[in-house]
């Protein structure tokens, strides 16, 4: 069977399996039950109602691993999809199916390219795998994060590390992930007294108090950024407060604000800057609560990523940008331990959405490029 029928098959096996985050819904068993009778071992890290599993060949450095999720997002209205969000079909070159660009195409290119490069090299050196989650797309409190923490524990890390989240943009390999930036959630209540619209002395209007304070935190200038980092801003994402009625004053305000941040702009001093504004606003009455969802990371330039530009040269004739666009990636998990952490995949127009797709021949590259790396690190 031809490579491209086989990730294309596989891509479709995997599609028909209705794993929304965090059900793995037999994908991964169905990776595994194809690795090892080509001698692959694979170790498995259940947590909860959550599965993921390490699949690795050979031993020692350098050592390659291809991180990826076998969930999805749910579909969303099934009646109207083209085909059946979990009964992927075919038109004009394209797959269409849940999942099928974000991210099964990319698990089975990394599959078939695995197996092609054991078959075709059993005594390669140092180590190849494939790391997998049911809990990307969630809350990925059980996923990646918790592998991380047990491999971190026994010392164990990959020296680096290819995602195949879709990093393209219009056309495969047109960029290149090299990192990604931070994520940072503040919640902030400011309190005050709730009274009478009529009666300003008798009451103390919280809203009157963040205004001054939001207006200047929206203005802040975090860093400048540079070639691979956009500047590091913050986005509102609700403000809350008043009870309805029309005269009267709410005891509280909420604000939710998500931070991007990148590695001039660390999370403690965003909170550090974030706590002087409010003093220097008069604000002391407040709960605030913090969640660093993840810390920004850049792959040092060096063989990963010359491997992968190289193999989107050569195969596609292309020259990738190579940027930190978009949310986090599991990646993030991966890079503290000091993995050198790159992001490849399809292109993203249509993730998450009604009529998910990818290019049929798009996934066929994706595996041969994924071959090509592992021979450029490898051998
Ligand atoms: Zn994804």
């Amino acid at each position: 069977m031809s490579s491209k029928s086989r990730v294309l098959d596989l891509t479709c096996e995997l599609t028909a399996r209705p794993s929304v985050t965090p059900d793995d819904a037999g994908c991964q068993r169905l990776i595994c039950e194809r690795l090892l009778p080509l001698g692959f071992s694979v170790e498995w890290f259940l947590c909860g109602e959550v599965s993921n599993v390490l699949i690795t060949h050979g031993q020692g450095s350098p050592s390659l691993w291809f991180l990826g999720h076998t969930d999805v997002v749910p579909s969303g209205p099934e009646d109207m999809w083209t085909f059946l969000p979990f009964h992927p079909g075919e038109k004009e070159g394209e797959l269409y199916g849940r999942g099928v660009a974000d991210m099964k195409g990319a698990v089975a290119a990394m599959v078939v390219a695995l197996e092609t490069f054991v078959t075709q090299q059993p005594e390669h050196s140092g180590q190849i795998g494939l790391l997998l989650t049911s809990d990307e797309e969630g809350d990925a409190v059980d996923g990646i994060v918790r592998v991380a923490e047990e491999l971190q524990r026994r010392g164990h890390r990959p020296d680096y590390c290819l995602v195949g989240e879709p990093s393209s943009q219009e056309q495969l390999g047109d960029t290149v992930r090299v990192g990604r930036r931070g994520s940072i959630h503040a919640r902030l209540q400011v309190n005050g007294i709730q009274g009478h619209t009529a009666f300003p002395q008798n009451l103390d209007n919280p809203v009157h108090r963040m205004a001054p304070f939001l207006e200047e935190l929206v203005g802040v200038e975090w860093d400048e950024g540079d070639d691979e980092f956009p500047a590091s801003h913050c986005q509102i994402a609700s403000i809350k407060g008043g009870t309805g009625a029309r005269n009267v004053t709410p005891a509280n305000v909420e604000l939710l604000v998500n931070f991007r941040n990148g590695p001039e702009s660390p999370a403690d001093g965003i909170k550090t800057q974030f706590e002087f504004l409010l003093a220097e606003h008069d604000i002391t009455d407040y709960d605030l609560d913090w969640m660093v969802m993840g810390d920004p990371f850049r792959s040092q330039p060096g063989k990963l990523r010359e491997a992968v530009v190289g193999a989107i040269e050569e195969l596609l004739n292309r020259s990738p940008e190579l940027n930190t666009g978009g949310g986090t990636s599991d990646g993030r998990f991966i890079s503290p331990a000091g993995a050198d952490v790159v992001e490849l995949g399809p292109v993203s127009a249509s993730i998450h959405k009604i009529d998910e797709h990818v290019r049929m021949d798009d996934v066929a590259a994706l595996a041969a490029m994924y071959q090509r790396i592992l021979e450029l690190m490898l051998l």
